[in-house]
């Protein structure tokens, strides 16, 4: 089981797979005001950057799962090196459908809300998984701008425009499932460009290294092609942010 190799390829020196930095990420952290000793799920858990980092800053104990292979691996190194190892704990596996023994004070995906079937679906997916009174963390990009086209929305590899919504949609699209967003943090362009920017090195040396690749012409093709299309699309349109919900 793992997820279409290009994402293993392309993210594999990525320690965050979104635009966030480790600033935002632990601006997140700081913002939530976690206790220590507090339970944090994370659907989709990648690299394990959050999780370690936070268990490293803040004291919480965490569960990723995550099904990439390459990532949970490095979820695991990541752990050790940050002298953390006993306080996380990665597990590969499809995250659809999990529901943690013991509850969670945060529960989160974050950049993967496809493993509920949308927004709408992980939130209730997260909830079985939380304690009363705990948040859901839910990573999710929206349109800082609505694209002018249907091209430049597909330009921000999202399927169509009305696959995401204006932030403040975004927002009271949370308060219509019934759950007060309660903090946020957003990404902003250089935060995007650490994301989609890293990938170019990433591929150029993975193509220097296995040119007779299956996916080498597909590697060379996005690579031609992604920054032009990162400044033309994503880095103008789409937004990024992590948003933090209580139930009501
Ligand atoms: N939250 C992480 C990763 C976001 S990228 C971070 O912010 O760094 C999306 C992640 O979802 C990838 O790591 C991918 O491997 C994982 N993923 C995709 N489908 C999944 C599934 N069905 N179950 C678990 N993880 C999945």
């Amino acid at each position: 089981m793992d997820i279409p190799r290009i994402f293993n390829i392309t993210e594999s020196a990525h320690r965050i797979h979104n635009p966030f930095t480790p600033e935002k990420l632990a601006t997140l952290g700081a913002a939530l005001r976690l206790e220590r000793g507090t339970r944090v799920l994370d659907l989709g858990s990648g690299s394990g950057e959050m999780l370690c980092t936070w268990a490293r800053d803040y004291g919480i104990i965490g569960t990723g799962i995550d099904m990439s292979q390459l990532f949970t691996e490095q979820a695991k190194l990541r752990a050790k090196e940050l002298g953390v190892a006993d306080q996380v704990k990665f597990i590969h596996g499809d995250a659809a459908g999990y529901v943690s023994d013991g509850k969670a004070g945060v529960a989160a995906c974050v950049g993967a809300t496809w493993i509920g079937g949308g927004v709408a679906g992980t939130i209730e997916l997260l909830a079985k998984s939380l304690r009363t009174g705990g948040i859901i963390l839910i990573g999710e990009p929206y349109w800082r701008r609505l694209p002018p086209t249907e091209g430049i929305a597909k330009g921000c590899l999202a399927d169509s425009i009305s696959e995401f919504l204006l932030l403040p949609r975004l927002l009271a699209s949370f308060g219509q499932l019934d759950y007060d967003v309660v903090e946020m943090v957003l990404a902003d362009q250089d935060g995007w460009d650490r994301y989609e920017a890293a990938k170019w090195l990433t591929m150029r040396r993975w193509l220097e290294a296995n040119p007779n690749d299956e996916l080498a012409k597909d590697v060379r093709a996005k690579l031609t092609s992604d920054p032009e299309r990162h400044a033309a699309c994503t880095r103008e349109y789409l937004g990024w942010g992590v948003f933090a919900l209580m139930a009501r």
